[in-house]
């Protein structure tokens, strides 16, 4: 069929992903290399069990314990108390949760700012609500300064700043000191006088090193604050899609109003909360994996590699005359990496002892190092 009424805007465009290939070795989406252990899977398919004989029922529309679950390991993670049920909000994936502050805040006529690189997909929720997207780029060295974001929020009045912290692709995280001045100083920024929503993604904020905060830690003060979270990364959990936020209770209401009604299945909650029961657990590799994104950088830099600091499960290095014949030189020895970032990079995420063995090998193979 040829006429169909598409949007004029999104006509020729394209879905948005990163290749889904089999090869032995996927270092390209930030996934945790590591599947459930068989104590998990076992808490996981108990989860299910008990929750099938409800399926003919939709499920708790304000999935209740969930939310407690997720503040209760908010609080676990990150030492900062107070956090309630109705601090948090959830959907399938920080992408569905990062959607709804669009529908909630966004909408035509309206602003959302943000600094590049950074996150791909933002710029499609943008779309997708007829919010406009106005970006202004980070510093050469991938950090970025609060002075610059305040300049850039007072001169477009967003209602809506995204900061990744770490962010995604440089692995650059912001101190807790500059959200805080740059919270503070939204509270008038927005469109006609109201305050921005700022919004810190912090989808890898588990893989923080020692000494790099979290925003959470500023939620108390700044009601116009929202930090997002997600299952994705550090839990292992990319395949459930479980993603959410914490936030004033007058923020998650708004975001009550937009959301599809069940839109988190049972299943999903069920098996979420058979996951954060486990989170102790899940410590140990975090930290290795922590343990060996150090490793990976240190090496390519002994290698004469480019590194940026990372304070997330992935690293940025180059740099590269044609980067796509390093990236498919790689694929080609079966280890799929992603083409993103910055002109001259590319982007690794930390994967298992065998697959960094075997990223390493195929790096100075294709570069001839
Ligand atoms: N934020 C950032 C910075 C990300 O890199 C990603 C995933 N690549 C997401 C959010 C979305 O993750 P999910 O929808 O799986 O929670």
């Amino acid at each position: 069929m040829t006429n169909l009424p598409i949007r004029p805007d999104l006509r020729g465009l394209e879905p948005y992903g990163a290749p889904q290939l089999d090869v032995p070795h996927l270092l390209n989406v930030n996934e945790n290399p590591y599947e459930p252990t068989p104590e998990v899977e076992a808490a996981i398919t108990a989860a299910v069990t008990d929750v099938v004989h409800t399926l003919n029922r939709y499920p708790d529309r304000e999935f209740a314990g969930l939310r407690a679950d997720l503040a209760a390991y908010l609080a676990a993670e990150s030492g900062v108390r107070g956090l309630g049920v109705e601090n948090i909000w959830a959907a399938n994936g920080s992408n569905e949760v990062m959607l709804h502050l669009f529908q909630a805040f966004g909408g035509p006529g309206r602003v959302a700012l943000s600094f590049t690189p950074t996150y791909s997909m933002y710029p499609e929720y943008a779309r997708d609500t007829f919010t406009a997207w106005v970006t202004a780029e980070r510093n050469a060295d991938h950090t970025l300064d609060a002075d610059t974001v305040i300049a850039r929020m007072r001169a477009e009045r967003p209602a809506l700043v995204l900061l990744a912290s770490p962010n995604n692709p440089t692995g650059t995280a912001l101190s807790v000191a500059a959200i805080e001045e740059i919270a503070a100083a939204a509270r008038t920024t927005g469109p006609e006088g109201a305050a921005s929503v700022v919004v810190v993604d912090e989808a890898y904020a588990e893989f923080r090193r020692e000494g790099t905060g979290s925003a959470l830690e500023l939620l108390a003060r700044h009601p116009h604050l929202v930090v997002t979270r997600t299952m994705s990364k550090a839990f292992a959990f990319a395949g459930v899609r479980l993603g959410y936020l914490a936030a004033a209770p007058q923020v998650v209401d708004v975001l009550r109003i937009v959301r599809l009604p069940y839109h988190l299945s049972a299943v999903t909650q069920a098996v979420a909360r058979a996951a954060l029961a486990h989170a102790g657990g899940l410590q140990a590799q975090v930290a290795e994996l922590r343990g060996a994104r150090d490793d990976l950088a240190a090496w390519l830099g002994e290698n004469g590699f480019t590194t940026v600091d990372s304070d997330a499960n992935f690293i940025l290095f180059g740099e590269f005359e044609d980067r796509h014949a390093v990236w498919q030189g790689l694929l080609d020895r079966g280890v799929l990496i992603r083409e993103t970032g910055p002109e001259r990079y590319l982007r690794v995420s930390v994967g298992t002892g065998e697959q960094m063995a075997a990223f390493r090998t195929a790096l100075l193979e294709v570069t001839g190092r």
